[in-house]
């Protein structure tokens, strides 16, 4: 029962993907990865490092031609641009193999349990075994003290035994269910962080995802009305480039509070992608959530971005929004489709603004 299974660290196993990489082509693919981190000046630490192993080894074709493209304008890849490649391709991967290592874990635990009750039982039996022969003794044992006398030290002794081995098995299986309660929290919080975004620590887009459909369903079975927003930062990308990419995050985490507090749940609300965030107003006719979302705007409008260290507050930052109603019949794309779409009208209409079917 070894303590070492808490090792999070996901390792490559025969169903893992990443084993079919032989070890050779695994050395060449690291040679790689250090001449890519020369070349665009990005340190090797982890993050870096897979991001350019996945390149090299052009695992998967959307992050090969995402760097491709950031690499024509420029002769270097930023520590943030990196961390943007890793959360967006190669995160979730991480998370689902740990979630795997830690369910393998758990099930071995569980088979050692299996394995040491197993031993229990046959050690059970086999002292029963000792006293029935010792039972059938007795009667010849009792014609002379000497035999009695070995009879009952064999019996002590066998008891003795038994007993410390039942010691023995209770501090296994106290130690074994110590593990894995350990390993249970782990595997819960790996699955919750999977559904999160590391930033904002809202729920992320693959939740929301989940959080929609069932909001459809629902709306399907019950006709109850149903909403859904988008809305996105605006000119989110000169203030990165004004003041830097602490301050972004540091609006984004400010919005993202912003937006679950306004929320009927912390769940109907996530951070759909860079700047983008989408809001759930099941039970809401249009009218109303198009109202709730200019309070939203107008917080917005007035709240204080304070970079930690900085000298005066960031300037006030803006949002537009787009806002859709569920009809009968849609999917969850062309719901969101549809906000898209007025997030869209309200961006070309000058933004800071909230656009719907037939408001504003
Ligand atoms: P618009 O008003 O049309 O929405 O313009 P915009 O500048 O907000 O939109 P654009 O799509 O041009 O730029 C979005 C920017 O958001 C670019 C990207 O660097 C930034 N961004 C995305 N994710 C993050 C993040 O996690 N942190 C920070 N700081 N910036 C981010
Ligand atoms: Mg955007
Ligand atoms: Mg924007």
């Amino acid at each position: 029962m070894g303590a070492q299974l808490i090792d999070r660290t996901p390792l490559a196993t025969a169903s893992d993907p990443r084993a079919q990489l032989d070890f050779r082509e695994a050395c060449k693919a690291a040679v790689r990865v250090f001449q890519l981190s020369e070349k665009y000046k990005t340190a090797p630490y982890p993050n870096a490092y897979a991001v350019w192993f996945a390149y090299s080894t052009k695992s998967d074709p959307a992050l090969v031609a995402e760097i491709d493209e950031l690499l024509l304008g420029q002769d270097t890849i930023s520590a943030y641009d990196i961390e943007l490649l890793f959360q967006a391709y190669l995160a979730e991967e991480q998370s689902v193999f740990a979630t795997h290592d830690l369910s393998q874990a758990i099930g071995d635990e569980i088979e050692e349990v299996l394995a040491v009750i197993g031993t229990s039982l046959q050690q059970n039996s086999a002292f029963s075994a000792t006293l029935t022969t010792l039972e059938q003794d007795l009667p010849k044992a009792a014609a002379s003290p000497e035999q009695l006398n070995s009879l009952v030290s064999g019996l002590i002794e066998e008891n003795r035994r038994m007993s410390a081995m039942t010691q023995e098995l209770n501090q296994g299986l106290a130690r074994s269910q110590s593990l894995i309660t350990t390993l249970s929290e782990q595997l819960d919080e790996v699955r919750t962080q999977s559904l999160r975004d590391p930033l904002t620590s809202i729920p992320n887009r693959r939740a929301f995802d989940k959080t929609l459909e069932e909001a459809i369903e629902h709306a399907a079975r019950t006709r109850e009305p149903l909403c859904v927003a988008m809305a996105d930062l605006d000119h989110f990308k000169a203030l990165n480039d004004t003041f830097g990419h602490e301050a972004g995050d540091v609006v984004l985490q400010n919005f993202a509070r912003l937006i679950s507090s306004s929320a009927d749940e912390p769940r109907l609300v996530a951070r759909h992608g860079g700047e983008e965030f989408a809001i759930l107003f099941p039970g809401s006719q249009l009218m109303e959530a198009y109202n709730r979302l200019v309070n939203i705007k107008h917080l917005l409008s007035k709240t204080v971005h304070q970079l930690e260290g900085a000298p005066a507050p960031l300037p006030a930052v803006t949002a537009s929004f787009g806002v859709a109603k569920y009809e009968p019949g849609m999917s969850a794309r062309e719901l969101m489709q549809k906000a898209d779409k007025f997030l869209y009208e309200a961006k070309t209409k000058g933004r800071n603004r909230v656009c719907a079917p037939g408001i504003g």
